[in-house]
């Protein structure tokens, strides 16, 4: 069996430049984030908050920490100002709570919002017209205390690379009018996360800026 850090230095030398890497370790122990930190990944994935926040006292204060699960609203106010990235805001109401809750507590949040294209009913995210119609109304203008960096997505859960890649071009078609839309106000919106661990390489092909990998790093989760 292959170590953490070997799987890590396989993923990165399959990543093209510009392309960043989120190791997600919901599920695994400290031990296994510790030896991901110790060959040289930063940045980490978690999907549950009652995980993340003892992960992050238990973490060195350098690793930069994405929040990539469903957020229920009332657990906003704890996330807030301890994460460098909430990827899966999923509805325009948890954006305007993520927003009053930063501004409450004096910190800037950085977020994506996440899309749904895939086939599955009981996926979270906006569709893509939803997203279009937020950036034609212009509706970034009223965050005081919210960035939004990007778009999150996933493809639909299907063994079919075809139907990946369908699902991906639409994620980026869809940030892509969003960037148009915005024009120059909208600085910073430069993150497309797609790909996870069966798909990374379609995503790349597509258009990600950003794959959040699991297994492929730490192995199968045990739930
Ligand atoms: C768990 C998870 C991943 C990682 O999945 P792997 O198949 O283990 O690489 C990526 N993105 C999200 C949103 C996840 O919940």
């Amino acid at each position: 069996m292959s170590t953490i850090a070997e799987n890590l230095r396989s993923i990165r030398s399959q990543l093209p430049s510009g392309v960043a890497l989120t190791a997600v370790s919901k599920f695994h122990p400290v031990d296994a984030l510790r030896e991901a930190y110790d060959a040289g990944q930063r940045v980490f994935g978690e999907s549950r908050l009652q995980e993340l926040l003892p992960k992050i006292d238990a973490m060195p204060s350098d690793v930069q920490w994405h929040f990539i699960g469903h957020l229920q609203t009332n657990k906003v106010r704890s996330l807030v100002g301890r994460v460098a990235l909430i990827e899966s805001v999923d509805s325009e109401r948890l954006l305007r709570l993520i927003d009053a809750e930063s501004l409450r507590a004096g910190v800037v949040s950085r977020v994506l919002l996440q899309l749904h294209v895939a086939r599955e009913e009981t996926k979270f995210g906006l569709s893509p017209d939803e997203l279009i119609d937020f950036f034609s109304r212009r509706a970034f203008e009223s965050l005081r205390a919210t960035h939004i960096c990007g778009v999150m997505g996933m493809a639909s859960n299907v063994d079919d690379p075809d139907r990946w890649r369908a699902d991906f071009t639409a994620i980026r078609a869809a940030f892509d009018r969003c960037r148009q839309l915005g024009g120059s106000d909208l600085r910073g919106f430069d993150t497309v996360s797609m790909g996870m661990s069966h798909d990374f390489r379609e995503a790349i092909a597509c258009g990600s800026t950003q794959v959040r990998i699991g297994t492929d790093i730490f192995g199968e989760r045990q739930y």
